[in-house]
């Protein structure tokens, strides 16, 4: 990956992103360094949590979701998404992107195997294509591929591992997949500005492939529906926010997307994080209670 734009001083970076982040233009491509990767010093784990409070962009306008163990938080930025990598579980805690009509196009989905994340720190485990191998459990990507098909170097990136979870095929081609779609027709038939966020639920004692991939127990995703251009400034208490969470399991291929919608208060407690913190907090806590109903 190309590293030139880590040599850009910070406070030249920092006004970068923060313009991405509140100006109205929708040029995803254009907005966003190549690479981004935050460089944490991985033994000084105390660190994590409040460096990147002052970190922002396209991807996390609505917040950087943080818990109480900022110890297996490490949050890594591309252009194409934002996470936080979990160290111990091999998995990302959350993958948040911004998503809207522009990031689709001809693209090809890659054809290749998923891809090593090169950029986590030196000595951490790399989760590798052939590690979900005979697993039974899918390659679940967060952000979909079909969401980053404007350049071949979008695509690829929704290909790295640090993007996917395990995921039962029932769940990802089922009611997963239906939700994707929907997604899709949101930005293209009716031009909405979406913030996604997603990423698994987990029990205390996970199963491991290949005794390093956690395997969740649940997958949620949160999506705050805005029109075209719109921003975090322009979320009010009426904006339609989705909220799901999916068990993990076979058997639910042909369920609706529907039947598994929930709070963001929910999902917030049984993960322990606090999504949606850049939203002010009167209007964070009215959307965060409420069912979508549409
Ligand atoms: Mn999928
Ligand atoms: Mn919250």
């Amino acid at each position: 990956m190309n590293s030139t734009f880590l040599k850009i001083p910070v406070a030249l970076w920092l006004l970068f992103v923060f313009s991405a982040c509140s100006n109205n233009s929708v040029a995803p491509k254009d907005n966003n360094p190549k690479d981004t990767t935050h460089n944490h010093n991985p033994n000084d784990t105390t660190k994590m949590a409040t460096d990147t409070v002052t970190f922002s962009n396209i991807h996390s306008c609505m917040g950087i979701a943080a818990d109480a163990t900022p110890d297996d938080d490490y949050y890594m930025t591309k252009s194409q998404y934002v996470l936080s990598y979990n160290r111990f579980k091999n998995v990302p805690n959350w993958v948040s992107w911004n998503l809207n009509a522009s990031w689709y196009g001809d693209v090809e989905r890659r054809t290749g195997d998923f891809i090593p994340d090169r950029s986590l720190p030196d000595g951490w485990y790399q989760v590798r294509h052939s590690d979900y191998t005979n697993s039974g459990y899918d390659r679940g990507h967060m952000v979909r591929s079909e969401e980053r098909t404007a350049t071949r170097e979008d695509n690829d990136a929704t290909f790295l591992m640090t993007n996917i979870l395990p995921q039962y095929n029932d769940m990802n081609a089922g009611p997963w997949g239906k939700l994707e779609n929907y997604c899709e027709d949101l930005c293209k038939e009716e031009n909405k500005e979406l913030y996604l966020i997603a990423g698994g639920i987990f029990p205390a004692q996970p199963a491991l492939l290949k005794e390093k991939v956690a395997v969740p127990d649940a997958c949620f995703k949160i999506i705050v529906v805005l029109e075209r251009g719109q921003r975090l400034k322009d979320v009010t208490s009426a904006t339609r926010i989705i909220a799901v969470t999916m068990p993990n399991v076979k058997g639910i291929r042909t369920n609706d997307w529907k039947m598994y919608r929930t709070t963001v208060d929910r999902i917030e407690q049984v993960t322990g994080y606090d999504f949606l913190k850049n939203i002010t907090k009167s209007v964070q806590d009215s959307l965060e209670r409420k069912v979508d109903t549409f």
